[in-house]
């Protein structure tokens, strides 16, 4: 009886999960227009801007005309001092990442192909995305932002599946494999799984039906967007909705973005306002050309899409693995602020208090080099 209870529940979860999908699908057509014609070259920082103010700075002193603001760092005082210095706030929103939360809801802990809890990625821990009660909490805590804050935009963070891509060594688990996730897969596609443990089951799927089992984690982070993006619309038609997301290119690393991430970037170029691409490029061992490169590379995915999305990348500031040195912070901005960006924004204000030079090289970018000058 109990088992039979378990299975029932499970089943009620994914009906409930596809009928609020199916639900947030049909509202997706009606709120994707968004009026962006009138924004600046946006000249961004982003992580917990309040530092620069308790340092004794100001953001429009120093050209900035928006922060990008951590959800856990947005307070009262730092959004009336962004409003003060004319700065636009934006808000970063961690969508998937939830340690916290998978340690106090076990059955929300992403399973890997052994059928075990697959452990945490480097310091990134992701989260089951069909678990219905983080879906909830996730719901709550935005329209909490929404309420309290004006903001000029949600930039979603963490959409992907459990992994860590912020590496030069990548870390790429097989996940979910919950019961949840099996059932709800097998209901969206309608291929039948045979009974077995989860190991069986999952090594079924990846032989017999791997096509269709990375469409369908796409399709559920693609369902992902769409929901939070209906409930900004609904609470503030005039924010954006923008996603930071992981730059690989489709065809490195085994194409992992699309077959261990689940991300697919012309999806989000069809429902996002602003992509902001994550263009670390010491993380990732690269020259700063492939910062322009990448940008070049989604023009052509954009001028393809329907939807017509702004590109603002975040580039790196800080020093890790090794030194980015004021000059080669200086070459990524600007190549990163060449078309078709029409904004920019560097990770982070730490690194910028780090080194004070680089705080001058930012400056003579926003008010004399880079997008309309001194605009704001
Ligand atoms: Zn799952």
């Amino acid at each position: 009886m109990k088992i039979l209870t378990t299975a029932n529940s499970k089943l009620q979860c994914a009906l409930i999960f596809l009928v609020i999908l199916a639900l947030t699908a049909c509202s997706d057509a009606d709120t994707s227009a968004h009026e962006t014609d009138a924004l600046p070259f946006i000249k961004g920082v982003y992580g917990n801007p309040g530092t620069l103010l308790e340092a004794g700075y100001e953001f429009d002193t120093l050209g900035l005309n928006a922060i990008f603001v951590r959800s856990i760092s947005l307070e009262d005082t730092l959004y009336a001092a962004a409003r003060a210095q004319n700065a636009r706030v934006f808000v970063e929103f961690p969508t998937l990442l939830g340690r916290n939360y998978v340690e106090d809801h076990p059955e929300a802990w992403p399973i890997d192909e052994t059928g075990e809890q697959s452990p945490p990625a480097d310091w990134f821990m992701g989260v089951c995305p069909t678990d219905p009660g983080f879906i909830e909490h996730r719901r709550d805590q935005l329209r909490e932002i929404l309420q309290t804050y004006n903001v000029d935009g949600i930039f979603l963070d963490y959409v992907h599946w459990h992994a860590q891509f912020e590496t030069t060594d990548p870390i790429l688990p097989e996940t979910c494999f919950c019961d949840r996730c099996i059932t709800a897969f097998s209901e969206h596609t309608g291929i039948d799984i045979p009974d077995g443990d989860t190991p069986g089951q999952a090594g079924w799927i990846m032989d017999n039906a791997d096509p269709e089992w990375r469409d369908w984690r796409n399709y559920v982070l693609n369902s992902w967007v769409t929901d939070m993006k209906s409930i900004v619309r609904d609470m503030r038609p005039d924010a954006l909705v923008g996603i930071f997301y992981c730059s690989w290119f489709p065809d490195e690393h085994d194409s992992a973005l699309y077959r261990t991430l689940g991300i697919d970037v012309e999806a989000f170029a069809e429902k996002a306002d602003v992509l902001a691409p994550m263009l670390f490029h010491k993380m990732k061992d690269r020259p700063a050309e492939w910062v322009s490169d990448y940008t070049s590379w989604l023009g052509n995915i954009i001028a393809a899409a329907e939807n017509d999305p702004l590109v603002w990348p975040i580039v790196q500031a800080h020093d890790n693995p090794d030194v980015v040195t004021p000059e080669e912070f200086r070459q990524v901005m600007l190549e990163g602020s060449r078309p078709p960006t029409s904004g920019i924004m560097m990770f982070s204000d730490q690194a910028l208090l780090d080194n004070p030079d680089k705080i001058e090289v930012m400056k003579k970018l926003y008010f004399e080099e880079i997008g309309e000058q001194g605009q704001r």
